[in-house]
């Protein structure tokens, strides 16, 4: 089964995408991480990419589908994919399909995760991130994980793009071009909207259902 995440920034999309990596043996397949990757390797296209994220604007469609595409082609993540953070506008929806299609696979459930504005807000403030491991955390609610996270406590790091201007920016983004991605899918009977307001294991248990049915 391969699997859609949709949610504004800070709704919890790569929180839950962990949760189904460690239950199911799943690849999370998170744009974001793939393009922050490329910027630690500091390359002329690293600070291109840069630029774009520290904006909060999107990066071109040409850099993120060869880097979706590398992803998508390897064997070992055949059916087992979450995509985080893709597809963001009706053309990189179109991009997706042609894409899985070219590979055999094919999208078996979307979840979007609602979550109001001024929760979003409040998230991202204490949102950070292991430099080593990517795993997000919040610094005022997941004190004890942080200090006891295998790579070291010193690896978290509070992303770029995580300040309020950015922020504004990426959710005005989002409501403009990928919540109509959202609603033309929302048609599909395996489209499912959660409540992102509720606790991480209970929006997990719902996620769960769903893979499970
Ligand atoms: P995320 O980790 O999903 O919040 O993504 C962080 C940033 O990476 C976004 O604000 C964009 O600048 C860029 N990005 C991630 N995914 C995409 C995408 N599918 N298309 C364009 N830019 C993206």
């Amino acid at each position: 089964m391969n699997i859609i995440l949709f949610g504004p920034p800070g709704a919890g999309k790569g929180t839950q995408a962990q949760q189904i990596v460690k239950k199911h043996n799943y690849f999370q397949l998170s744009t974001g991480d793939l393009l922050r990757n490329e910027v630690k390797k500091s390359t002329a296209l690293g600070m291109e990419i840069e630029k774009k994220i520290s904006e909060g604007n999107f990066v071109t469609d040409e850099i993120v589908n060869s880097l979706l595409k590398k992803s998508i082609s390897e064997l070992k993540y055949r059916d087992r994919i979450i995509f985080d953070g893709y597809p963001r506008t009706i053309n990189q929806s179109k991009n997706l399909d042609i894409i899985l299609n070219e590979f055999d696979q094919k999208i078996d459930l979307i979840v979007s995760l609602y979550v109001p504005r001024e929760i979003v807000d409040k998230r991202i403030a204490g949102r950070v991130t292991c430099d080593n491991c990517n795993i997000t955390l919040n610094k005022y609610f997941n004190e004890d994980e942080i200090r006891l996270h295998p790579c070291g406590a010193e690896q978290f790091i509070k992303r770029k793009d995580d300040n309020s201007e950015s922020l504004i920016n990426r959710y005005d983004i989002y409501m403009e071009t990928t919540k109509p991605v959202i609603d033309y899918l929302s048609k599909n009977q395996n489209f499912h909207q959660i409540d992102g307001t509720l606790g991480i294991s209970e929006i997990t248990a719902k996620i769960d259902t769903f893979i499970n049915a």
